[in-house]
């Protein structure tokens, strides 16, 4: 039952912790889903059709469930990405949206580091040949990896997570950096000596190729078959950025023809990956499932920071990370709103 002391209704899904969760209530009434399942569908649309806000991790909201939403006023995801959610049409409904920078950076680039070395050293492959009682004898250069450190890495995207990956590589592994992005970074080119490449010339150049850019119209299958054709044989790709980056297919193609010669993956077309997709069964290829910012302190992080946009928003203040502030139209609905 309604507390009509409270002046807003909260949808929350997934991820948030008790203190989280009590925040929430002390201006809301809060409508918590540990998960939505099509047992509980019907009662999140139904939650949803009152709320004035809604937080969570991997929401998906398309634009007929808004429609379903008219009371609608902020949505606070937890992640820095957004491509799930449909930004024009909220942005349209004056619905500000949130999201969750800057905490998740360095964990962030702590995953794409950990795939970098497991598929130079080539970890998982080795590990389990050890698991599967193949360590017979002594090793063998059928058994040798590739080096990390001083290897050129071509960041795809030297926004703040590219950056910090670039930062591990150059000062960490003494790793010449190479870059693309929107526009040009002369902190990384004077801290780093990073300089900036097309596309072309930094997959023609670098040893391993790092994807951190935003998934979007620009980025879909920006690295298509063309792209990979241009990657160095002895290349490997990372990709922690959004699976629909890369042309799976393609990647697969180019893996199968050694047009590569590793890939670390945390991000797939489709999630969950499916057990029996080629790529698990390739020894060159290592998997992790959409880990990026998965640790407990990261988690933590961007859920407050959520919480923190949500609560500061309803109440008419700027929220600390908004994605669509020029749009947001503040509103005064209440419960009865
Ligand atoms: P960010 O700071 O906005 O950085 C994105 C960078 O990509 C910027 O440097 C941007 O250029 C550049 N860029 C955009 N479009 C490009 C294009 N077409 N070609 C080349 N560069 C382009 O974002 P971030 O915080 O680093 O996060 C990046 C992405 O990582 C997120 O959007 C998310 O999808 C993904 N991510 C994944 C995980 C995971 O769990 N695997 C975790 C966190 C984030 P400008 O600097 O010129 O704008």
């Amino acid at each position: 039952m309604a507390d009509n002391t409270k002046p807003w209704r909260i949808v929350a899904v997934r991820r948030l912790s008790k203190p989280q969760l009590d925040t929430l209530s002390e201006i809301a009434d809060v409508s918590y889903f540990e998960d939505i399942t099509t047992t509980n569908r019907a009662d999140f649309m139904s939650a949803l059709a009152t709320a004035h806000g809604l937080i969570g991790g991997k929401l998906e909201l398309t634009e007929a469930m808004l429609a379903e939403a008219p009371l609608l006023q902020v949505v606070a995801t937890i992640s820095v990405g957004y491509d799930h959610l449909p930004l024009e049409a909220l942005s349209q409904r004056g619905i500000l949206v949130c999201n969750t920078p800057d905490v998740l950076t360095e964990t962030t680039a702590d995953t794409a580091f950990a795939l970098i070395m497991a598929t130079q050293r080539r970890l998982v492959e080795l590990s389990n040949m050890v698991r599967e009682g193949h360590w017979s004898a002594h090793i063998s250069s059928a058994h040798f990896g590739t080096d990390v450190h001083g290897k050129t890495l071509g960041i795809v995207g030297a926004g703040r997570i590219g950056a910090a990956i670039a930062k591990r590589g150059a000062l960490g592994f003494s790793m010449p950096i190479l870059y693309t992005a929107g526009t040009s970074k002369p902190a990384l080119e004077q801290e780093l000596g990073a300089q900036r490449r097309s596309l072309e010339a930094l997959l023609s150049e670098a040893d391993i190729v790092c994807l951190s850019v935003p998934y979007n119209d620009d980025t879909h299958h920006l690295i298509n078959a063309a792209a990979l054709a241009g990657m160095k044989p002895t290349a490997a790709l990372v990709n922690i950025a959004r699976g629909k980056v890369v042309d799976e297919d393609a990647l697969i193609q180019a893996l199968r023809r050694g047009q590569l010669r590793a890939a670390g993956l945390d991000v797939f077309s489709q999630e969950p990956l499916q057990a029996d997709s080629p790529l698990t069964a390739m020894h060159n290829v290592v998997v992790t499932p959409h880990i990026g910012s998965a640790t407990h302190e990261t988690r933590d992080a961007m859920a407050q920071l959520a919480v923190d946009n949500l609560v500061q928003a309803l109440a008419g203040k700027g929220p600390r990370t908004p994605v669509n502030e020029r749009h947001w139209r503040r509103t005064n609905n209440t419960q009865e709103g």
